[in-house]
C-alpha cells in the first residue's frame, strides 16, 4: 500500500526530498512542514501548515493523516528531540535521536569524539572561562583561529583576523554574552586551509552505504571572495576526494573535509543529516528508490537495500540569492522564468520563495537553486547556467564560477574563467 511522507522544514534540502521521495511508486503523497512556493500543490507534494516546534501535536497530526514516515530536515529540531518524541508516540522518523545529533549540535563533543578515535582534526582547545581563554590566544602556536560557539538551535563559527581579534570576540562571547545561553562555551581551533570537500554516507548503526562525494561553494563570490554563506552552489561527484582515504568517511552521515595544499586531510565537522546544497546534487544521481533505502536504514536492514549511484552523470547547482545577502536584503519579488527552466529539463529547488497573490515571490536570502543533471560536469555547468538565465527576479545575484574546478581538475587544458 502506499505511504504518506511527511518532510519537515522549508528549504531547498527539503524540497530536494520531496521531489526525490515522490518519485517513489510506494509514496502516495508528500506532505511539507512549513515547505515553500516549490513544495505548494506540485504534483504529489502540498504543504501543511501543522506546528512543528510541538512534537504531540505533530505525532497526533501524523496519525490523523495517516504518515507512515517522517523525514526531518533542521538540524534544530533534531537537537530539540523531534525524533526521540515521535518514535516514542509511535510515529516512523528518519533522522538521528537527540543524543546522536551531538556530533553536529555540540563541537566539543564532536572533537573529543575525533581526538578519542585519532582522527585528524585542526587541534582545538575548550574554555568556559574568558580569562583562561584569552590567556590561551596570546600563548597558542595556531597560525590563524577561528572561534565555534554552540548552544540550543545556534551554532556560530568566527573566523579571526588576529589574536587581539579572537580575544574580543571570546570576551564578548563569555563574558558579555552576545550570544546568550549559546555563549556558555566556546571552541578555540586551529584555521585549516585548502579546498573544503563533503562526504555523506548511510548508515543503520551497522552497515554504511557512501554517497557520492559533493563540493559546496561556501563564499559569496566568484573566486572564492567575499563572506561565507550557507553555500552559493555545489556540484557532485567531486572528484578530488578519490585521492583522500576513504577510512575518513566510515561511521558518519556526513564529513566536511579540508584537503590542505600538502595533500593532507583534516576533518573539519559532522552533520546528521544532509546539508541544505549536498541533498540537491546528490539525491540526483541516486538510481535506485529513496524511500525503500530510508525505510531499510530505519529497519536496521540497509545491506540489503544498498544506494546506487549513477556513474556517469554529474549534478551542478547554482544559487540565486537575493542582493544583499548574507547581509539584509529585501524580500516579495517576483520569480519569472520558472517554467522556462523546467522545460529546459532543470530541475529548480526552492530555498526561500513564498506564494502572493497566486505569483512565486523571494522571501530569503538564498532563493532558489537551478540544478542541472547531465552525463559530464562541462555539460551539466553550461546547462546550469542556462537554466540560470532563464530565471529572474529583481537584485538576483548568483556566483559564475560553479562547477568550473571539477572540470579545471580533471581537464586543465579545458578551464576557461570566463563568465558562462
Ligand atoms: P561548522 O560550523 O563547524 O560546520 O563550520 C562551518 C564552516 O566554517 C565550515 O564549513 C568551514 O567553511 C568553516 N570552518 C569551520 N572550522 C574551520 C577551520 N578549523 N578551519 C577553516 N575553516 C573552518
Amino acid at each position: 500500500m502506499a505511504d504518506r511522507v511527511l518532510v519537515i522544514g522549508g528549504g531547498g534540502r527539503e524540497h530536494a526530498l520531496a521531489w526525490k521521495l515522490a518519485q517513489s511508486p510506494h509514496v502516495k503523497q508528500v506532505l511539507v512542514a512549513p515547505g515553500n512556493a516549490g513544495t505548494a500543490d506540485n504534483g504529489k507534494i502540498s504543504n501543511s501548515a501543522v506546528l512543528v516546534s510541538n512534537h504531540t501535536i505533530l505525532a497526533q497530526f501524523c496519525k490523523d493523516h495517516n504518515i507512515g514516515l517522517v523525514v526531518i530536515g533542521p538540524e534544530a529540531l533534531l537537537e530539540a528531540g523531534i525524533v526521540d518524541n515521535l518514535m516514542s508516540a509511535q510515529v516512523r522518523c528518519f533522522g538521528p535521536s537527540a543524543n546522536a545529533a551531538q556530533l553536529e549540535t555540540d563541537t566539543s563533543f564532536a572533537k573529543a569524539f575525533l581526538d578519542r578515535h585519532r582522527i585528524p582534526t585542526a587541534r582545538w582547545k575548550a574554555f568556559a572561562n574568558p580569562q583562561e581563554a584569552c590567556s590561551f590566544i596570546t600563548s597558542t602556536d595556531f597560525p590563524a583561529l577561528v572561534i565555534k560557539v554552540d548552544g540550543p538551535a545556534a551554532r556560530r563559527v568566527i573566523i579571526v583576523s588576529s589574536k587581539e581579534e579572537a580575544c574580543r570576540a571570546v570576551q564578548e562571547i563569555l563574558q558579555d554574552k552576545m550570544f546568550g545561553e549559546a555563549g556558555e562555551t566556546v571552541v578555540i581551533e586551529e584555521l585549516l586551509k585548502g579546498e573544503e570537500l563533503s562526504c555523506l554516507c548511510f548508515t543503520d548503526g551497522v552497515t554504511v552505504a557512501s554517497m557520492p562525494p559533493a563540493q559546496v561553494y561556501k563564499r559569496l563570490m566568484d573566486g572564492d571572495q567575499g563572506p561565507n554563506t550557507a553555500g552559493m552552489g555545489a556540484y557532485c561527484p567531486a572528484p578530488q576526494v578519490y585521492l583522500c582515504s576513504s577510512a575518513f568517511c566510515l561511521g558518519v552521515l556526513q564529513t566536511g573535509l579540508m584537503r590542505t595544499k600538502d595533500d593532507d586531510v583534516k576533518i573539519l565537522n559532522f552533520k546528521c543529516n544532509f546539508g541544505d546544497l549536498h541533498c540537491q546534487v546528490i539525491l540526483p544521481l541516486l538510481k535506485n528508490d529513496f524511500y525503500e533505502v530510508i525505510q531499510a536504514t530505519i529497519d536496521g536492514k540497509l545491506c540489503s537495500c544498498m544506494p546506487v549511484w549513477s556513474e556517469n552523470l554529474t549534478a551542478v547547482s547554482v544559487v540565486m540569492a537575493s542582493e544583499g545577502y548574507p547581509g539584509d536584503y529585501a524580500k516579495g519579488m517576483e520569480v519569472t522564468g520558472l517554467l522556462q527552466a523546467r522545460e529546459l529539463g532543470l530541475e529548480v529547488f526552492h530555498v526561500g520563495t513564498a506564494t502572493q497573490d497566486g505569483k512565486v515571490v523571494t522571501d530569503g536570502g538564498r532563493v532558489l537553486t537551478v540544478t542541472a543533471i547531465k552525463e559530464n560536469v562541462m555539460s551539466a555547468v553550461e546547462e546550469a547556467y542556462t537554466g540560470v538565465a532563464a530565471v529572474c527576479f529583481k537584485g538576483a545575484i548568483y556566483r559564475k564560477d560553479i562547477g568550473y574546478r571539477p572540470v579545471h581538475f580533471l581537464q586543465p587544458s579545458m578551464y576557461v574563467s570566463k563568465d558562462p
